[in-house]
Order: C-alpha cells, then structure tokens, then sequence
C-alpha cells in the first residue's frame, strides 16, 4: 500500500429524521444564544420555522442567500450579523445558504450549524467561494467548515425532484474525482464508494417514489460521505470543466455536474483504471462513464449541454479557459482533447 495522509476534517453530525429539533441543544452544546438564521428567499418560511423553533435563541432571519455568494450579499449578511450581536448562524438550505454562512465565519469565526436541504455536500467541506464583478474565487480555511451538520431528512421531502437528481448526481461528482485525487488514500476511497453506492441507489428510488423517507435519509448520507471526500482531497479535470462552465457562461451549478460528469471520466478512464473499477463497482455496472450516463439518463436528469443553455459558440473559449491552469489529473490535460470532450458533452453523447 502506497503511504498517505489522512486529515479528518472535525465536525459534528447528528443525522435522522426530526432531528432538526435538536437544534436548540446543539447551538447550546456551542456555547452559543444568539442564532441569525440563514436561508434562500425561496426557503423563508423554512427559515421562519427555524428561528419559531428556537424561540429566543434565534435574534434574526436573512433570506437573500443566492447563488456562488455575490461579495455584495456577503458584506450585507456579516452586517446584520454584527448588528444583531449574533453568535452563531444556522445555514437551512443548499449549498448557496451554507456558503453564505462561510462568506460570514470567514471575516468573523462565527460558528456555523448546517442544516442541508440538498445534496451538494458543502456542509462538509472547508471550501467558500465568493463573487465579485462576475468572478468566483474560491478558497480553502478551516474558519469556515460548519461546527455542527444536521442532516433531517424530513427537510428534503420538498425538495423538486429535478433538482434531487442533479444535486445527487453533484455529489457523486465529488466522490467520483476524489477516487482518483493524486492525494486520496484508502479511507477515502471506502467513503467515496460508499457514497456513489447510497446516492445512486436513493435517487432511483426518489425518482418514483420523491418522499420515500428512507431514501432520502440514504440520499443524505452518501451525500454526506461525497461531501467529505471532496472537503479532504484535491478535485480533477472534472470540478475544472464544471467551474469554468458555470462562472464563465453561469450554467446552472448541479445540471453542469451532471452532464460533464461522464464524459470527465471517460477522459480519464485509461489513466485511473482502478478509480473507474470502483465507480463501476458502486453502481453495479461494466463500465464508470457509461455507468452514469445511463444513470443520468434512467432518472431524467439533462444529458447535453445544448439542453441546458450552453452557446455552442463559447465552447472554443471554454477549452481554452479549461486547459489554462488546470487542476491535478490523472491524465494531462491535451487542449484539443478537452475541447473534443466538450463537444460530446454539448451533444449528449453516450460514452463509448
Ligand atoms: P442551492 O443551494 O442554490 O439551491 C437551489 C434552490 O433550491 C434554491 O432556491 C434553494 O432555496 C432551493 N432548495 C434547496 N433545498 C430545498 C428543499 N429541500 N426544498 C425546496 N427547495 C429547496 O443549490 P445547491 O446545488 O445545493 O448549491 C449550489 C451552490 O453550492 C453553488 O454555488 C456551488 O458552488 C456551491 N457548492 C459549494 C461546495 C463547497 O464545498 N464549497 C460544494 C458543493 C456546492
């Protein structure tokens, strides 16, 4: 066995459905009395139960988190939280409100208490990223990993099936890079596994059944293991292709993943034989490209970037932009192999 380096990232994680009402206990376990509440405009009234459920723990709500965490909206929010004298923030939502909570313990070391509705993973990791005159820049500190993860299924019951799909399939998107991280090791690849296993297993399920509580609870766990993975390894081509398609032509964050995911893979398949054996395993096919592909395909998800809004005009300057300071990859990146696996990806090519 090849030595490594395992740094597990310490945080708390109370999982089960109802367990969102442990969260008065879990801000005091913190040492904390002073809770702003973080949500989406779309999530206010789950923000509102929150901050009822909390009684005089909570001193406010701010519903304006949005997308990629614009500067503007996190300056706005570390005010409020100075303003309102908060000693903690509590993050209900997807990866966008998590982020919000981590653009405010960056500047403040507030704690945060996530509590996801999606399966993006961000509450596991200790990556932000903020926005500023349209671009993203992301960053890793340990000031912002959430101190407590509640993860209660019962909140991802509302959640639209599309979006469980290609939010799940975001997450598999993590563990998937991190099977074949340059800096992984054996732990993480059992969690990377399992994490592909129980996503892609719930979210067949979730495509029939959306409240099937007992795949939702197994959705949010593998989300949880991918989140891991990705908050404790170096991401590929793959996560490469995704942030340059979604900061510079604003694709949709988890529709990206989903369709960039097969053929990122495929790119990779000859150097990370092992890797691929794995993802492979996971999802009880021949193949890890084409494997998700059909998976994407089976459960409805977008398969083609042309379906999703991508100009065929800008995928020139998307290889381009790909190919220039790429991440770490099993394979090197090859600017006209990039640009050839962009265009199967705009048509929605199955993997060979
Ligand atoms: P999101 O947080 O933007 O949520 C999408 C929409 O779904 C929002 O309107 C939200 O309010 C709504 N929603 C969420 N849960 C719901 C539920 N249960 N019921 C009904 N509506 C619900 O989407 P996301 O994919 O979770 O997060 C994407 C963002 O997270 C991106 O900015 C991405 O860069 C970031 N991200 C960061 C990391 C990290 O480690 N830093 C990891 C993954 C994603």
């Amino acid at each position: 066995m090849k030595p490594f380096v395992h740094q597990a990232l310490a945080s708390r994680v109370v999982f089960g459905a109802d367990s969102l009402l442990q969260l008065g206990q879990e801000i005091d376990a913190l040492g904390a009395t002073r809770a702003l509440v973080l949500s989406t405009p779309e999530q206010a009234d789950a923000a509102r139960r929150v901050a009822e459920l909390l009684g005089e723990r909570a001193v406010g709500i701010f519903s304006k988190a949005v997308m990629h965490v614009p500067i503007e909206t996190a300056h706005e929010a570390r005010d409020e939280a100075r303003r309102l004298g908060a000693d903690c923030a509590v993050a209900i939502g997807g990866g966008s409100t998590t982020g919000l909570g981590k653009a405010i313990a960056l500047t403040s070391g507030l704690p945060i208490i996530a509590i996801p509705t999606t399966y993006a993973g961000s509450e596991m990791t200790s990556i932000y990223g903020l926005t500023e005159a349209g671009v993203k820049k992301t960053g890793r500190d340990p000031r912002v990993l959430p101190r407590t993860v509640i993860y209660d299924p019962e909140l991802s019951l509302t959640l639209p099936i599309e979006l469980t799909v290609t939010s799940g399939l975001n997450a598999i998107a993590h563990a998937a890079e991190g099977l074949y991280a340059f800096d992984g090791n054996p732990i993480l690849s059992l969690m990377a596994e399992e994490g592909i296993r129980a996503l892609a297993a719930a979210l067949l399920v979730l495509a029939a059944a959306p409240t099937d509580i007992e795949a939702r609870g197994d959705a949010l766990y593998g989300a949880w293991l991918c989140g891991a993975v990705l908050g404790a390894l170096s991401m590929g081509l793959h996560h490469k292709l995704c942030h340059t398609l979604g900061g510079s032509f604003n694709q949709s964050h988890a529709e990206v993943h989903t369709v960039v995911l097969p053929h990122a893979l495929a790119y990779n398949a000859a150097h990370a034989p092992e890797a691929m054996r794995r993802i492979a395993r996971a999802l009880g096919t021949e193949r890890a490209a084409a494997g998700i592909f059909d998976l994407a395909q089976r459960l409805g998800a977008p398969i083609a970037l042309k379906d999703i809004g991508m100009p065929a005009d800008g995928l020139d300057r998307a290889a381009d932009l790909a190919a220039q300071t790429p991440y770490p990859n099993p394979r090197p990146i090859e600017r006209a192999a990039i640009r050839a696996l962009l265009q199967r990806a705009f048509d929605g090519e199955r993997p060979g």
